[in-house]
């Protein structure tokens, strides 16, 4: 390739559009952010094959079908999602010193020197259906975004063993999933990750984990919403009402969970009475004998005087006032562990102490 040029310039040169024509084009591609070439081909000025002779005249690219690719997964990884799909690239192969890519713009000289500088190879370049690359590149994520997903949730695992985060939020769009952390008295912004899933790919990344776990969902205009309650630990069987805000502390053996709100597990039963807390848990088999409830609260149910109490108590990470730090594994919280029989009274000192507590 002696020279970049753009693709109005070339179809320009070689007598499919006028002057009229290309400004046409252009005023079009500036309104709706689309390509020169693909605002010319809706305004009829010229087709995609039109497109696909100059380019592979003038340039000497080879046009190829893109859907009989092989995808090159570990390639794949290496490059940014967003980056591929911008500027519909998908890599195809590398050897020591070249990297093949196929594209539906050849032109787009910013983004082959990107590959070729991040790369420090030579770029290959051939021409294909940008829709079709679209696709092979939206498919192909999916595969490469699980691990990923797996990966950043077992990270957040981890974070938040201990503490007193005991819900996993995930708001899922086309283009992202966000995690958020929620528990007694915090909330934070765990993570993003620039994919689109499925509930059921976050669901599959809990199996990959072997994570049981209840959940519940709804739906935004235009994003999902789906909170995941980890079921992973032991929980003790008390007499009195309790409250467990640990991160997964709870026994699916010995609890189930009393909102009809929320599936999963199954012995998830729906509860009908007006019991405050949420969300809440019951022993197995005393579905709805008070005594034997276990909570896990925001807030402390008037109803009862004293509890049983297993959770964290969240304080301001006192290095970093809350803004995260390598002390707080960047959580912005320490949390004190309490177990014992409290009155309710006690318990919302306590609580109201560690939420905003002296900072
Ligand atoms: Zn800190």
């Amino acid at each position: 390739m002696s020279e970049w040029k753009n693709i109005g310039s070339l179809l320009l040169e070689h007598g499919f559009i006028d002057d009229d024509g290309l400004k046409e084009g252009i005023s079009l591609q500036r309104e709706k952010g689309m390509r020169l070439g693909e605002a010319l081909v809706e305004l009829g000025k010229v087709s995609i094959d039109d497109i696909n002779w100059v380019l592979s005249k003038q340039l000497d690219v080879p046009y190829v079908i893109v859907e009989d690719i092989h995808v090159n997964i570990d390639l794949l990884h290496k490059f940014q999602k967003n980056f591929l799909m911008d500027s519909r690239i998908l890599p195809l192969y590398e050897t020591e010193d070249e990297i093949s890519i196929v594209t539906d713009d050849p032109l787009n000289k910013s983004a082959m020197e990107f590959i070729a500088t991040s790369f420090e190879k030579k770029v290959n370049i051939s021409t294909g259906s940008g829709r079709k690359i679209e696709d092979i590149l939206k498919r192909s994520f999916k595969q490469v975004g699980l691990p990923e997903l797996v990966g950043a949730l077992s990270g957040i695992i981890d974070k938040i063993k201990d503490t007193s985060f005991y819900r996993l939020d995930f708001l899922l769009d086309e283009r992202s999933c966000r995690i958020n952390a929620f528990g007694v008295g915090v909330m934070k912004n765990m993570q993003e990750i620039k994919s689109h899933f499925t509930n059921e790919d976050v669901f599959r990344a809990f199996d990959e984990l072997s994570i049981p776990f209840l959940y519940e969902q709804s739906f935004g205009s235009n994003s999902r919403f789906l909170a995941v309650f980890p079921v992973f630990n032991r929980g003790t069987m008390v007499k009195y009402p309790a409250i467990i805000g640990g991160f997964g502390l709870f026994c699916p053996e010995t609890t189930t969970f009393a909102d009809s709100h929320v599936n999963g597990i199954s012995d998830v039963f729906p509860y009908q009475g007006p019991v405050p807390g949420y969300p809440y848990l019951a022993t197995k088999g005393n579905q709805y004998d008070y005594e034997s409830m276990i909570f896990t609260v925001d807030t402390v149910p008037a109803e009862f005087h004293d509890f049983y109490v297993n959770t964290w108590i969240p304080q301001k990470c006192p290095s970093c006032s809350g803004a995260g730090c390598p002390a707080c594994r960047e959580l912005g919280y320490e949390f004190e562990k309490i177990e014992g029989v409290y009155s309710s009274g006690d318990l919302k000192e306590k609580l109201k102490e560690g939420c905003h507590g002296k900072n």
